[in-house]
């Protein structure tokens, strides 16, 4: 499944790190907790970082009910949003030819805000999840008062692109034989050791679905 190439959506720089797969798309997408949303209000630009998930074709985001850009997305405006993953600094032996390596997504879509009481319900349980499977089962879950006061919205993905850098620098063919040292300095998002809520009973072991993460 592929999703169409459309004017805007169209890689016009480095082509070939493009794909419209939509398996390649959906796994950047869903490797991340949280994305960059940009839409146009009063005819000014806005870019707010905030936590998604992903519910088959949608985009689910979620926040106060005050949230500004939550207001802009329940009245149908568009938005587009933006993905990344960082694989690795690519050091090159010019200043001019460094680069990343990286995976992103950019999307364009319209939304609409969640309101059906059991949708609603099923979209905190797929942002819980996303950020951390098994904590769904485990903490409390939203009451009612909670889902009241938090506004949903799901983002309909209507164009969609990826962008994927892999490999080594490439530097001018002079500049290979320069003594200086070149090659990719891998980055490997990796949880550290939890820090527990002083507040917390120590009879409460860490659960195994956080274990399993520090491995
Ligand atoms: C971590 C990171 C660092 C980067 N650093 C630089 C940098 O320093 N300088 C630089 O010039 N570029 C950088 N890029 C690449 C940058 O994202 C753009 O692809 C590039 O600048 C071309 O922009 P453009 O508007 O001319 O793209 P065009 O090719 O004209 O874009 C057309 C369409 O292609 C799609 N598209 C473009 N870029 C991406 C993308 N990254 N991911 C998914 N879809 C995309 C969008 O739908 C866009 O509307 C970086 C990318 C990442 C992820």
């Amino acid at each position: 499944m592929q999703f169409e190439k459309t004017n805007r959506t169209k890689l016009n720089r480095h082509p070939d790190r493009g794909s419209f797969d939509k398996e390649t798309i959906y796994k950047i997408i869903d490797e991340v907790f949280y994305c960059h949303v940009s839409f146009l209000q009063d005819n000014k630009p806005f870019v707010i970082p905030t936590i998604h998930a992903r519910m088959d074709d949608n985009i689910i985001l979620h926040g106060a009910k005050a949230s500004r850009m939550l207001k802009h997305i329940s009245a149908g405006n568009e938005v587009c949003i933006a993905i990344t993953i960082m694989d690795g600094l690519v050091l090159a032996r010019s200043v001019f030819h460094h680069s990343m390596n990286y995976r992103s997504v950019v999307l364009f879509g319209s939304g609409e805000e969640v309101t059906d009481a059991n949708i609603k319900f099923n979209t905190f349980h797929a942002i819980t999840n996303h950020i951390m499977p098994g904590r769904w089962d485990d903490a409390r879950r939203p009451n009612k008062k909670e889902m009241d006061a938090t506004a949903v919205v799901s983002i309909k993905i209507d164009e969609a692109s990826a962008k994927i850098r892999t490999g080594p620098p490439v530097d001018n063919a002079e500049d290979y034989d320069l003594p200086v040292w070149a090659g990719v300095l891998p980055i490997i998002p990796m949880f550290s050791e939890p820090v527990h809520d002083p507040d917390q009973n120590e009879d409460i072991l860490l659960p195994d679905y956080i274990k399993k993460l520090l491995k």
